[in-house]
Order: C-alpha cells, then sequence, then structure tokens
C-alpha cells in the first residue's frame, strides 16, 4: 500500500520544495520543478558589459562616448533591463552611436556565443540539483529560441554544472524568436501540466509568474528580485519573493 502523501499547499522555502520532491519520489510519483533562465538562474547584466566592452574595443574610432565611458564604470548596477537605459547610464547619448551600439548588442546578446558571460545567481545550481537530486524532473522553461540560443543555453547549463541533457531535466525553448514571451509559457503550461505534478516554479518576470501560478495553484512559485521588464503587472499573492537561492541564513550583508 502507497504511503499518505503531503499535500502540495503552503510550501514557502526551497528545503520544503526539496523535502516533498523526495516524499513523492520515495512513493514513486513523478514531479516538475519549473526554472526560468534569464534573470531566475542567471543574471544576464554581465553578458551585456562583456558585448559592451568588446564593441568599444572592437569599433573604437566610431564610439567615442562608450570608449570614454570604460574609464569610469564600476560596477554592474549600471545595467539596467532596457539597453536604453543602460546607455543613457553611461552617458552614451550621441543618437548615431546608440543605434549602432543597439545593432551589434542584439547581435551577441542573442546568440549561442554569449550565453557563457552570464553569472548563475547565488545559490542556483546547488538548489537545481538538489531538487533534480531529490528526483524531480526539471524543466528548464526560457524565452530563448531553438535557431540561434539553445546550444549556447545548454554549454553554459553544462559549464556551472547545473544538470542537463540527462534524465530528470528538459530544455524547453521557443520556436521563433518572435513569439511572445508570455503567450509561449502559457501555451507551454499546458503541455507541462500534462506530464506530472509541478511542484515549484521559479520566475523573474512578474506576468510569467502570475501565469504560472494561474496554472499550477498548489505548487510553490518563487519570485526572484532581480530585473524584468518595465510596466510589468503586479505580483499575485501567494508569490514568495526571493533574492537569490541561497538558504536565508547564509545571506550575508542583505
Ligand atoms: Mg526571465
Amino acid at each position: 500500500m502507497k504511503k499518505q502523501t503531503s499535500p502540495l499547499k503552503n510550501l514557502r522555502t526551497i528545503d520544503q520544495v526539496a523535502d516533498l520532491v523526495k516524499e513523492r519520489t520515495d512513493n514513486r510519483r513523478s514531479t516538475l520543478a519549473i526554472f526560468d533562465l534569464d534573470g531566475t538562474l542567471f543574471d544576464n547584466r554581465t553578458r551585456t558589459m562583456f558585448i559592451l566592452r568588446e564593441i568599444s574595443e572592437k569599433f573604437d574610432s566610431r564610439l567615442p562616448q562608450l570608449s570614454a565611458a570604460f574609464n569610469s564604470f564600476r560596477d554592474l548596477s549600471v545595467v539596467d533591463y532596457s539597453l536604453d537605459v543602460t546607455l543613457r547610464r553611461l552617458k552614451v547619448r550621441a543618437p548615431a552611436e546608440v543605434h549602432f551600439i543597439k545593432q551589434e548588442w542584439a547581435k551577441r546578446f542573442f546568440s549561442d556565443e554569449y550565453q557563457k558571460y552570464d553569472m548563475p545567481l547565488p545559490g542556483a545550481k546547488a538548489c537545481v540539483e538538489r531538487i533534480h537530486k531529490a528526483g524531480a524532473t526539471v524543466i528548464y522553461l526560457t524565452g530563448r529560441d531553438v535557431g540561434r540560443m539553445l546550444v549556447g543555453t545548454t554549454e553554459v547549463l553544462r559549464l556551472y554544472g547545473f544538470p542537463v541533457g540527462v534524465a530528470g531535466t528538459m530544455t524547453i525553448v521557443k520556436k521563433e524568436f518572435e513569439q511572445d514571451d508570455e503567450i509561449f509559457k502559457r501555451e507551454v503550461s499546458e503541455y507541462i501540466d500534462r506530464l506530472g505534478e509541478v511542484v515549484a516554479v521559479f520566475e523573474n518576470e512578474p506576468a510569467n509568474s502570475n501565469i504560472l501560478q494561474a496554472r499550477f495553484p498548489g505548487a510553490a512559485s518563487f519570485f526572484v528580485e532581480t530585473q524584468h521588464r518595465p510596466g510589468a503587472p503586479r505580483l499575485n499573492p501567494g508569490i514568495a519573493r526571493i533574492k537569490d537561492f541561497r538558504p536565508a541564513g547564509r545571506r550575508t550583508g542583505r
């Protein structure tokens, strides 16, 4: 006879999620955990700064304002969700320069080659690994696209030691780059719903967080406070806010 299993309600911490997954696994039950990548498991600001630095070196004489910006560049807090805002903060204002930088940035940012310059959030790898080891299928659900970014996505997950390509993992990306992120995640969540019991969702976009919480009301929903699209909706109640993936006791200076 199967043991009684716990209900999903009121999971508020990653510890509780891992314990529940373990219990379900011991009872031969399938569980799923959904992780967004950009702004959730990974901080993309380093990718942007690396690209801007590369562009400023490569096109030096054409980009005097960007080159000058690196004389005073101090830390990543200058990097906003919007490249326009970042460039304004860096005092790059000449329209022709801004236009050229945006073109060159987009070519690189949305490509396989530059994803290795992302930085995992503190504790991200340990958290994913723990939930995976407990027996959940880890689903990387990202608005990156198959044509330009799947290879780099897999590469960077492997580089940092995240479980990828092995049993109990799944990477779901967009077929077309142009597809709207929210519509993509809404449609895919219908498919995921058929696969098994979703126990946890991790997102950094309030709109996606709300969509996934509505689709999986029993799952623990975590909102990672990094950066997100401007003008985002309010986060629905019942979604737990986290700054990163470290156990609360190991966060210092916060
Ligand atoms: Mg994201």
